[in-house]
């Protein structure tokens, strides 16, 4: 008998509790320890099928729409802060390449989809903002364009097999002037420098990729010149923003459960710190907190589900998930006192792994700018109506 999509879903998200019960701890122990992501680990992720949950069926993935992948990552965003990384990098930025032209969908979606090829996402650089300000070129020579500029803070462009680089085809011409280009690895015009360690999510990789005279062929434009501005931020950083809301939503609430437990059995001046009311109304907040964001969340997901732009939701659940996730874990720190702080308690990864999704996919004033955007375009538009 065939599975519906909503049993598949709950079937997996079953599989992602036993999974953080039973091997969590010492998957996140050896990460902290060698600072690395062990190749077994990415192989037992694919294994339990955690890599292919979002791709098209006709590629080998799952298929899972949005509002059923969420509650599963919300698991996996419970684990470790790298555990979250691989999975949401292989769930959500193949979407780059599904703006792609069909015969490119078609090299590279079943790849992704069975675990052979990884795809990072270059748009970040070192010297000037991101958008229409970035500086990469890619100039047309004879069947090739070549690409010149620097990325950085690339994560996994280390372990990628093709990078998604957003370039300027044309100065001029503002947002349709950006092109996304498929790198390849191994591209003699492209060095990748590994970047230092991060504050969190230890074992991730994060990379600055130098283009110097780098010859792309024509045929990897992916999709067609002039769209890297849609593909990068309609066809993946929207959906992106509403997973990394949805992964802090997951972090938040380990971070809460933990604090939980532990003020039940913290005993001062004779009484549980539970039994105190100035506790109690902490973890309430916590909690309403925890809850608005997923809501947020699941409006995004409703709404990519059913096509709708979801630019302004998308933002509105990032913006807020990251004040979120911030006051969390600083409450679950706080509640834990002193020994919060040692390294290797409960919450104090958390603490540092959380501090990653203020950056991922644009900060708080990225996604404020984004909400205002649509606010006062909103109000000139019934300014004109009225008139
Ligand atoms: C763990 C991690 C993984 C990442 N992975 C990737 C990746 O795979 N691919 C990729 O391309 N990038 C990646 N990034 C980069 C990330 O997307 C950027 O760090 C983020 O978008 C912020 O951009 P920035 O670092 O250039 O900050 P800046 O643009 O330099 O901003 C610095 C500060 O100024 C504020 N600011 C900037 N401009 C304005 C303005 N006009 N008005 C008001 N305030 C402003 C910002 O909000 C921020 O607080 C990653 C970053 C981290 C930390």
């Amino acid at each position: 008998m065939t599975q519906s999509l909503e049993q598949v879903a709950q079937e997996i998200r079953e599989r992602v509790v036993r999974f953080r019960t039973e091997e969590g701890a010492v998957w996140a122990n050896e990460i902290e320890q060698t600072r690395q992501i062990p190749d077994a680990l990415w192989h037992r992720l694919r294994e339990l099928g955690f890599l292919n949950l979002t791709q098209p069926q006709w590629a080998g993935g799952r298929g899972l729409p949005l509002q059923l992948y969420f509650p599963i990552l919300e698991e996996v965003a419970r684990c470790h802060g790298s555990i979250r990384m691989v999975v949401h990098v292989y769930n959500s930025i193949w979407r780059t390449v599904g703006c792609g032209r069909e015969e490119q969908q078609r090299e590279w979606l079943p790849k992704v989809a069975n675990g052979e090829a990884l795809v990072a996402f270059a748009l970040t650089e070192p010297g000037n903002g991101t958008g229409i300000d970035l500086r990469t070129t890619a100039t047309y020579q004879q069947g090739r364009y070549i690409l010149n500029g620097q990325k950085h803070l690339i994560t996994f462009a280390e372990e990628a097999d093709v990078l998604v680089v957003i370039a300027k085809t044309d100065a001029e011409a503002g947002r349709a002037g950006l092109t996304a280009f498929l790198v390849r690895k191994g591209n003699p015009g492209m060095r990748l420098t590994p970047m230092p360690d991060m504050m969190g999510d230890k074992g991730s990789s994060h990379a600055v990729v130098t283009l110097q005279d780098c010859a792309v062929p024509e045929a990897d434009v992916l999709g067609e010149v002039g769209q890297g501005f849609d593909i990068a931020l309609r066809g993946f950083l929207d959906q992106s923003r509403a997973c990394i809301a949805q992964s802090a939503v997951g972090l938040a609430a380990e971070a809460l459960d933990q604090a939980t437990d532990f003020v039940r059995h913290r005993t001062t001046f004779g009484k549980p710190l539970s039994a105190r009311q100035a506790i109690q109304m902490r973890l309430a907040e916590m909690a309403m907190e925890v809850q608005a964001a997923r809501l947020l969340c699941l409006d995004a997901a409703r709404k990519y589900d059913a096509g709708q732009d979801i630019s302004l939701e998308a933002s509105m659940a990032k913006g807020f998930a990251i004040r979120m996730v911030g006051a969390v874990t600083d409450g679950a720190l706080a509640l834990f006192g002193g020994i919060g702080y040692m390294a290797g308690s409960p919450v104090e990864r958390l603490y540092r792994d959380a501090r990653s999704i203020w950056f991922e996919e644009g900060t708080a004033e990225m996604q404020k700018m984004t909400i205002a955007e649509r606010l006062l375009t909103d109000a000139r538009k019934r300014e004109r109506a009225a008139r």
